[in-house]
C-alpha cells in the first residue's frame, strides 16, 4: 500500500533539489570561517543561501542570522532582544503561539500578558488596541509583542501587519514567528512591520535543524550563544553549511503559487466531510495546506491510528515530542470545548501531495467515521 504523507506542518519530506544541494555541500570539508580555499568555498555557499532567502522575503541579506531553526529563533528573539535590545519590560503573547514562545517568555522572567484570539483563531485586534491604548512606554518601558504569522494547528493567518502597527504606535516592538508561513504564503519583511522574524526550513521541504532569525537593521540583541564570531557575532557555532545550502536551495525552488494550488485539495476534503464535522478557523484567512477538523465522538488518537493503518499519516493538532496526543491549547484559546478538541484532526498538505489525496482521505476517513457514528447511535 502506498503511504500518503499529510503531516507537513510537523515536518515536510526533504525536496530532492535541497537534498542535492546538501550532498554537494557535504562533498568537501566545509568550515565557512576558514580562510583557505575550502573555507572560502563554504562561505560562498552560505552567502549564496543568505541572498536567496533574503530575496524570497524581501529583507537585506545582512538581516538574516542563521541558526538551528524555529525554536532557537523564537528564543533568540525573546531572550536576546529582552537582554540586549531596548530592554523590553513586558511581553505580549498571542494565545495560540507555538510552545517555544511561551517557554522563552517564561525564561525571560518578564511579566507576560496573553493577547486573546477570536473564535475564528485570529488575533483579537480590538483587545490589543484597547490594552495598548493605555500603555505608557515612558512609565512602563518598551514591550515586545509576539505573534505567529500562521498557526501550526489550524493554519489560521493572524493580522500581523495591523497588530505590529498597533504595537509600534504604543512604543512597542513585534516579533513574528513565521515558521509555518514561510514559502506557503507571501512574506514581505520590508512591509510586514515586524522587528524580528523567526524562520525554519523544514516545514516546506527544507532540511531539519536549520532556520534563521531575521533582524531589522540596527536593532540590538544579545546572542544566546558565545564562542566563535560567526554570523557577525550574532550566533556563535560553526555554520551547518550543508543545511544552509539546502535552505537556500529551498528559497529558490519553493513557490507560493504551488502552495496556493493545494487549497483545491484541502477544499475538496472539507467539502466532502459528513454533516456534523466542523473545520476550525474555516472563516478566517488560512494557509492553503492546512485543515483542522473536529468529528464528534471520533477521538483524535483513534483517527490518527485509523488513518495510519490505512497508509495515511496525519496528526492530532501539533506533533509533540513524547509522541502522545495532548489537548490543544490552540483550540482551547479559540473557545472550542475540551471534549470537542479531543476529537480534532490536522491534515497538512505539502509539495509532494498528489491530486488524488482528497479522495483517498475522504474514503478512508468517512468510512471509519460513519462506522463509529452508527455504532454509537
Ligand atoms: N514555531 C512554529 C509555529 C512551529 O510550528 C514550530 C514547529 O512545529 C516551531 C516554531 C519550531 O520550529 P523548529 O522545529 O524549527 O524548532
Amino acid at each position: 500500500m502506498d503511504r500518503l504523507y499529510l503531516d507537513h506542518n510537523a515536518t515536510s519530506p526533504l525536496r530532492p533539489e535541497c537534498r542535492d544541494a546538501m550532498l554537494d555541500a557535504m562533498s568537501a570539508p566545509r568550515n565557512a570561517s576558514s580562510v583557505h580555499a575550502e573555507g572560502r568555498a563554504a562561505k560562498q555557499l552560505v552567502e549564496k543561501a543568505r541572498k536567496s532567502i533574503a530575496g524570497a522575503i524581501s529583507c537585506p541579506p545582512t538581516s538574516i542570522v542563521f541558526n538551528s531553526g524555529g525554536t532557537e529563533a523564537d528564543h533568540t528573539a525573546i531572550l536576546g532582544f529582552a537582554r540586549g535590545g531596548p530592554k523590553v519590560r513586558r511581553l505580549f503573547l498571542s494565545a495560540t503561539e507555538h510552545p517555544a514562545v511561551p517557554a522563552a517568555a517564561e525564561k525571560s522572567g518578564l511579566p507576560v500578558e496573553t493577547v486573546p484570539v477570536l473564535k475564528d483563531g485570529t488575533l483579537d485586534l480590538a483587545w490589543l488596541e484597547k490594552r495598548l491604548g493605555t500603555y505608557d512606554p515612558q512609565a512602563d518601558g518598551p514591550f515586545l509583542l509576539c505573534t505567529m504569522l500562521a498557526n501550526n494547528e489550524t493554519g489560521v493567518i493572524h493580522p500581523v501587519k495591523e497588530a505590529a502597527q498597533i504595537a509600534r504606535k504604543a512604543g512597542g516592538y513585534t516579533m513574528v514567528d513565521a515558521v509555518q508561513a514561510l514559502f506557503k504564503i507571501e512574506i514581505d519583511f520590508s512591509t510586514l512591520g515586524a522587528d524580528l522574524l523567526a524562520l525554519s526550513a523544514h516545514k516546506a521541504g527544507g532540511p531539519v535543524g536549520i532556520g534563521a532569525l531575521v533582524v531589522t537593521p540596527g536593532l540590538g540583541f544579545e546572542p544566546l550563544l558565545g564562542g566563535g564570531g560567526q554570523e557577525e557575532n550574532r550566533r556563535a557555532g560553526t555554520h551547518n553549511v550543508p543545511a544552509i545550502a539546502g535552505f537556500g536551495r529551498l528559497a529558490e525552488v519553493a513557490s507560493v503559487s504551488d502552495y496556493q494550488a493545494l487549497a483545491g485539495i484541502r477544499d475538496r476534503i472539507e467539502a466532502g466531510l459528513p454533516q456534523g464535522v466542523t473545520v476550525h478557523g474555516q472563516s478566517a484567512p488560512r494557509l492553503p495546506n492546512t485543515t483542522c477538523l473536529t468529528a464528534p465522538g471520533f477521538k483524535s488518537e483513534t483517527q490518527v491510528m485509523t488513518m495510519d493503518l490505512a497508509g495515511i499519516a496525519v496528526s492530532a493538532g501539533s506533533a509533540c515530542s513524547s509522541g502522545k496526543v495532548k489537548r490543544s491549547s490552540v483550540l482551547g484559546a479559540m473557545g472550542v470545548p475540551e471534549e470537542e478538541a479531543a476529537t480534532s484532526l490536522r491534515i497538512s498538505l505539502g509539495w509532494d501531495t498528489p491530486a488524488h489525496a482528497a479522495e483517498r482521505v475522504l474514503t478512508t476517513w468517512t468510512t471509519e467515521f460513519e462506522r463509529i457514528s452508527s455504532r454509537a447511535a
